[in-house]
């Protein structure tokens, strides 16, 4: 099982990097891409053919789903058809909240069943898609989102908070995993807003509670310093900590 990053810019695209997006390859299997925030589909041409993926929402934040209107587009109106739909995994108003945003005015719904096969998560899900399977749990962030813990056929894992605060789901999901991939949206500021997101003394945290081999960071934003976050992993947990970036490629 391979991981790219394809964007991992916190809240919204950076100067190097789109919002969140992740593909998830293994032989035989159709790629996956976890997240499709602005600038993913862009990103996602180098290495896979957008007609052939499948995309798992964390949630709804514009940072996470905002070019799956683009995939649209690509499935309906590139000159090579793409076959089937694309198997599209979201919280429960997936459909609705994309439909709004693929309309084609104001206070219309698109129907965006044509092209995309929606499923909705629900806690404790294990989906399985051959050559991994994913756990998805929800996790403590505003609107309804969900942690991803995946496992390859060879048992290694790689766990995903999404976006999130401190909270036990997070922690069972990252339970011994190969990479933990966590956010850390802000440094340990006494006024940084509770829950929502971790700094990145409590992703380091995390990473040690649950025993993780290696802490990867994401979801930095723009104008949060990207080697305070670093230290400050770095100082609650042993393990290699690494701020991840578009393009690296992770081998499980
Ligand atoms: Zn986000
Ligand atoms: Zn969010």
């Amino acid at each position: 099982m391979r991981v790219t990053v394809l964007g991992c810019s916190g809240s919204v695209g950076g100067p190097n990097s789109p919002a969140s997006g992740y593909l998830l390859t293994a032989p035989g299997v159709e790629p996956t891409v976890i997240d499709f925030g602005p600038g993913i589909l862009g990103a996602l041409q180098r290495y896979a053919d957008p007609s052939r993926v499948t995309v798992l929402l964390s949630h709804l934040h514009a940072d996470h789903c905002l070019d799956v209107p683009g995939l649209l587009v690509w499935r309906r109106y590139h000159p090579i058809p793409a076959t089937g739909r694309a198997r599209v995994f979201g919280p429960a108003d997936t459909a609705f909240r994309l439909g709004v945003a693929s309309a084609e005015c104001g206070g219309s719904i698109d129907d965006v069943s044509d092209t995309l096969d929606l499923h909705r998560w629900r806690d404790g899900d294990t989906v399985d898609f051959g050559g991994y399977s994913v756990q998805v749990r929800q996790v403590f962030h505003p609107p309804e989102s969900y942690g991803m813990r995946v496992t390859s056929a060879e048992g290694k894992v790689l766990a995903y908070t999404g976006d999130t605060g401190m909270c036990d789901a997070v922690i069972d999901l990252a339970r011994d995993a190969d990479y933990l991939l966590s956010e850390a949206s802000w440094t340990h500021a006494e006024d940084r807003p509770p829950g929502v997101h971790l700094s990145g003394v409590e992703a380091g945290q995390l990473a040690k509670m649950a025993n993780v081999k290696s802490l990867l960071l994401t979801h930095i934003p723009p104008w949060t310093s990207r080697e305070a976050v670093i230290a400050e992993a770095a100082g609650q947990f042993d393990g290699p900590v690494h701020a991840v970036s578009p393009g690296e490629v992770f081998e499980l």
